[in-house]
């Protein structure tokens, strides 16, 4: 058993911390308080090969392995945990349209997502269908050369950014989750309609609704074979859930350091606050929980690499990361007083981002009912 980062590892880890604290943080709180997105940081992190982590060199990607798109999730988060979505999004996107797609679909959206062109989504949730997504109701019709699809995706991350999502739409209306598949539809196509909400956090990735109203997308859209696409995107979820982790793992560790600073530096009763351990023992638990989490997210991208099972490494990783580093970061706040609770400071930001991802990808109990399956058994799930 080894635990070591190898060479390549660590120097790919140390140039993004340097380039994420230097470049990225300095920067986090603005593209939220401005509500913008910074294109040309995205385009920036694609330079860097993080965008095409998980896609195959000759489609110019870095043809990374998962462990590697870790590291990249959890510097990154450091820095600026909303351009995380640049790693786990894309990983998401890219693996299912590599694995899938034609070649002709790769050729075309592959070497875009990797350099930053392109900013692509994964749509699957709806108003009446989230942890129960194999209920959606949008509808995939084939009409000669094409597909007509109708119907309205919600709470989808770059609805507003998008150039293009991976929708995910009902070719069998009998078939349950056996009759999901999934096409690349350009926002661009007559009839796709993108609407930002107002969300209290991950402001710059634009979350909304993608509404679809007799979109004819070309037949050779489909990724995969048809009423496939509910398998293509849960296996894809075994990666992100991990990623997510991780992401929100850096949020929280950043804040520690950043907390631990300001312990040091702080004085009350003529002492350090670091001396005192109602402020040190809270300090070392987040730490202890985070250290826990990080390590089991890297053993299920490890175990993904070996092309082994890791379903439930990855949901138990989805349902404590973004919990306990939400939790980690409210606790810092706290340690650093009353500054802390302004904007000047990135905390609240942190916090506000992190418990979206709570929800997306998959919600505590989502995940739970994946951990329940494999180790209690198939036969006493709920549904
Ligand atoms: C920041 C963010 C980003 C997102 N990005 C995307 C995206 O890019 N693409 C996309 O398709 N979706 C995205 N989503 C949507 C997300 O995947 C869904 O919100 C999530 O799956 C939950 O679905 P829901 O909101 O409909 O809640 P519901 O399914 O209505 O659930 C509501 C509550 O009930 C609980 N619950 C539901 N069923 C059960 C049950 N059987 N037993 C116990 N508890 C249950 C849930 O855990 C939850 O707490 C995003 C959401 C957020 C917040």
């Amino acid at each position: 058993m080894n635990f070591d980062f190898d060479i390549e590892q660590v120097s790919f880890q140390e140039m993004l911390r340097d380039f994420s604290l230097k470049e990225l943080l300095p920067q986090y709180t603005k593209w939220d308080r401005d509500n913008t997105f910074p294109r040309h940081l995205w385009k920036k992190l694609g330079e860097l090969g993080v965008n095409g982590l998980r896609i195959p060199e000759e489609y110019g990607g870095s043809g990374a392995d998962c462990v590697m798109t870790g590291i990249a999730a959890e510097e990154i988060g450091r820095g600026d945990f909303n351009l995380t979505y640049a790693v786990m999004l894309n990983a998401l996107a890219s693996e299912i349209i590599s694995n899938h797609a034609t070649e002709e679909l790769k050729k075309t959206w592959l070497p875009q997502i990797a350099s930053g062109e392109k900013v692509v989504g994964v749509a699957i949730t709806e108003p009446a269908a989230g942890t129960d997504a194999g209920g959606i109701l949008s509808t995939a019709r084939r009409k000669g050369d094409h597909y007509i699809l109708n119907g309205e995706k919600s709470g989808i991350s770059a609805a507003t950014i998008g150039d293009m999502f991976i929708v995910f739409a009902k070719t069998d209306l009998d078939a349950g989750s056996r009759g999901i598949s999934a096409f690349i539809v350009p926002t661009d196509l007559p009839g796709v309609e993108c609407k930002g909400y107002d969300d209290m956090g991950n402001k710059l990735i634009g979350r909304g609704s993608v509404y679809l109203n007799d979109v004819e997308v070309p037949a050779e859209n489909l990724i995969g074979l048809e009423n496939r696409g509910f398998a293509q995107v849960m296996n894809g979820f075994d990666l992100s859930r991990l990623l997510i982790g991780l992401q929100c793992a850096g949020a929280a560790f950043q804040s520690i350091d950043e907390t631990i600073e300001h312990v040091k530096n702080r004085h009350s009763f003529g002492k350090p606050l670091a001396t005192y351990q109602g402020v040190s023992f809270p300090i070392v638990t987040h730490y202890t929980n985070l250290e826990l989490i990080k390590w089991q997210a890297y053993r299920g991208l490890w175990l993904r690499d070996q092309g082994r099972k890791h379903s439930k490494e990855a949901s138990s990783v989805k349902w404590l990361g973004p919990k306990m580093s939400q939790e980690a970061i409210h606790e810092c706040m706290l340690l650093n007083g009353h500054y802390a609770y302004t904007e000047e400071m990135p905390l609240e930001q942190r916090l506000r981002d992190v418990i979206g991802l709570e929800i997306g990808d998959g919600t505590a109990q989502a995940n739970k009912f994946v951990i329940a399956k494999e180790i209690i058994g198939k036969e006493y799930r709920p549904y």
